[in-house]
């Protein structure tokens, strides 16, 4: 038997979570929140199950949460919007089981066989595979530690003439890095000068630190007619294992999006569109509240860490802060999780495999930086501040 993927391994997150539960060690390492998702959503769940609105719902999405999002993208981003380029409920989003399908779904739209797209490394392990599993290609470009900002010249040197698209991820995981309104007015010049398609995963939106605005693709009408945007409710309402996630895409994109998510998995958990629905209606401000409830998380563990020997990087958006141990050990990232697990009781997601297989031997001799993820109750993350402490 001969893998179309032989080249992948199992993801570094069922990896490190299996290790954390065997050690039972404290899970710094996958990204999902601790804390439960809010009671009301709960209770609307329950409430819709127990109702019997338990059979497939729309292919495209329930309609009251097509509507929900489409009002909620618009008051968020696109006030400024004409009525003609405006999201409408009904063209441009589709509902899928979780952000993973959205990306997965807008890959197979996009990419054709020898196609290119251009990714930057570190890039979230979702991408690649479903680029190559479509006959295309990954043009890798890498972000440089601390900042990771993308240099958008070196991306126009990588663009040819097999360039197909470009997929972005603003919040950044895994660094916590964002794209500024000059990043966007770039890349929107880019895509149009070259006719290129833009991915964009904006999972995160809603988790951006300091003051900063969530630059969506959204904001930006002539980059969007050109783009797939993706969410995740899993993020926003503290319920991963839902896999509720959207795609806001122009019409002719979604078309094409549409054609394809009817043939992977047709439509998506219907008590959770229900109750998300409901909860997107009636109790806006948890996600208005999100980037201070997140930013609070972020300077417990930062300062929790301030006497340990790691080097902080910047965590301007995601639930994730990355960390240098590079005065701690000479281990690799691999085998310094390993340790860490093993030995210490803390779990974390060591950076080499956001980063492609070829290179990870000089990524490995130039780079020891780990992910936490702060989305954890704070006595939790000052458990693992203080174990991080006396290393
Ligand atoms: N993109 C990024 C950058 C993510 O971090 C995640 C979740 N870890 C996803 C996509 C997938 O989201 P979902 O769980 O909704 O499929
Ligand atoms: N996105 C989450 C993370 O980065 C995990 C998702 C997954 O387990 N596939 O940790």
């Amino acid at each position: 038997f001969t893998s179309k993927l032989p080249k992948v391994e199992t993801s570094i997150f069922t990896e490190m979570s299996g290790l954390a539960a065997q050690y039972q060690a404290i899970n710094l390492s996958q990204g999902f929140p601790e804390f439960d998702t809010p009671e009301f959503l709960k209770a609307q769940i329950n409430q819709a199950i127990n109702q019997g609105k338990n059979q497939y719902a729309p292919a495209n999405g329930l309609p009251e949460l097509l509507t929900e999002i489409a009002n909620m993208v618009h008051k968020q981003y696109q006030l400024s919007f004409s009525d003609t380029d405006k999201i409408t409920a009904h063209s441009n989003v589709t509902i899928t089981s979780g952000a993973t399908e959205a990306l997965w779904v807008a890959i197979q739209s996009l990419v054709r066989p020898n196609d290119e797209v251009i990714i930057f490394d570190p890039a979230y392990d979702a991408y690649q595979p479903a680029i190559e599993l479509a006959g295309g290609s990954c043009r890798h470009i890498t972000l440089a530690a601390p900042e990771y900002t993308i240099n958008w010249a070196t991306v126009e040197q990588n663009i040819n003439a097999n360039t197909r698209a470009i997929i972005i991820n603003s919040p950044h995981n895994p660094t916590g890095s964002i794209l500024s309104a000059a990043d966007l007015n770039t890349l929107q010049a880019l895509v149009n000068k070259h006719q290129l398609y833009v991915i964009s995963d904006e999972v995160y939106e809603h988790m951006t630190f300091d003051g900063s605005r969530h630059e969506s693709v959204l904001r930006y009408p002539e980059l969007f007619k050109r783009s797939f945007v993706v969410a995740s409710f899993g993020k926003t309402f503290h319920c991963t294992g839902w896999k509720i996630g959207y795609c806001v895409a122009p019409t002719t994109l979604m078309a094409e999006f549409r054609k394809i998510h009817q043939y992977v998995t047709f439509s998506s958990f219907t008590p959770a569109q229900i109750a998300i629905a409901a909860m997107l209606k009636q109790q806006p401000a948890h996600i208005t509240a999100l980037a201070s409830f997140y930013q609070e998380k972020r300077d417990v563990l930062v300062e929790a860490l301030q006497k340990s020997r790691f080097k902080l990087l910047p965590s301007k958006g995601t639930y994730f802060l990355l960390l240098d141990y590079s005065q701690l050990s000479t281990l690799d990232d691999i085998e310094f999780c390993h340790w860490l697990c093993q030995h210490h009781g803390v779990a974390a997601i060591p950076l080499s495999p956001f980063y492609p297989i070829a290179d990870r031997a000089s990524y490995h001799k130039n780079n020891k930086v780990i992910r936490l993820c702060f989305a954890k109750n704070n006595d939790t993350l000052l458990k693992a501040a203080e174990i991080l402490c006396k290393l």
